[in-house]
């Protein structure tokens, strides 16, 4: 199998390298992934200046691109030109940090699971559900379970998988689940300080509030210990309301 791999951390980052040397089990793995932190960047693409990518060496002595572009332009680089081949499978991750609910429309991570979706190629991004994650190898190996499964099965089309591990010891994880995206969003989200020099200055942020019911989302099977796999599928029309919608008689 090959594999195109990119991130939003970075190139020269832990979850990069973990997912790399895992999924080197079951073929060839590019990575391209972006040459500076790129979290939460969503699904920009690079349109007024120069997209560049460079090769560079990563810590095992391995061999990868890094782009000055964002996640999904890594994917297109990725694509269209640096590794030479279509590949099987695209992997974004392992991100540092849960990708749950609506943080999916923020992520970089996720996006480009979207980008090599849309160009055609099944894809999945994966993260860990922690605020300071150390050890990438329980998410790395599920990878190389995943990537199996994925290419034993079929993706529909504009499908992708979301996958979240809880950042505990691997033999604290209780299998994996199959989940939906969970609602919730950011309470007291921005605070409004004053600089040092006495200019108002805002930072996003905020507490986590949850919205509706918790059962069978992401959410849950984090809380439960378990491993997230949320099909997500690109087309967000909302189609009930569609159908209400046209009575409307605009
Ligand atoms: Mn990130």
């Amino acid at each position: 199998m090959k594999f195109l791999l990119t991130n939003d951390d970075g190139i020269h980052t832990p979850g990069l390298l973990a997912l790399k040397q895992e999924l080197s089990k079951l073929g060839k793995v590019y990575p391209v992934a972006p040459d500076r932190p790129r979290s939460a960047t969503g699904h920009s693409i690079t349109l007024h200046k120069p997209l560049r990518a460079i090769p560079v060496t990563l810590a095992d002595g391995s061999s990868a691109w890094a782009s000055n572009g964002t996640p999904s332009d890594c994917v297109v680089l990725g694509l269209s030109d640096l590794i030479g081949c279509k590949p099987d499978m695209v992997v974004s991750g392992i991100n540092p940090g849960p990708n749950l609910g609506e943080d999916l429309t923020y992520s970089g991570t996720v996006s480009a699971a979207m980008e090599g979706t849309i160009l055609g190629v099944p894809s999945f991004a994966i993260s860990v559900a922690g605020q300071e994650v150390t050890d990438f190898a329980p998410a790395a190996r599920f990878a190389v379970r995943l990537a199996k499964a994925v290419a034993a099965h079929h993706l529909p089309p504009y499908t992708f998988l979301n996958v979240n591990v809880p950042a505990v010891a691997e033999e604290e994880i209780r299998g994996s689940v199959i989940t939906r995206q969970a609602r919730r969003k950011y309470k007291g989200r921005l605070e409004k300080r004053i600089d040092p020099r006495g200019m108002e200055y805002y930072w996003l942020g905020g507490e986590l509030l949850n919205e509706g019911s918790l059962t069978g989302t992401d959410v849950e099977a984090i809380q439960q210990n378990c491993i997230s796999i949320t099909p997500v599928h690109l087309d967000l029309t909302q189609h009930e309301f569609l159908e209400e919608m046209k009575a409307w008689d605009i």
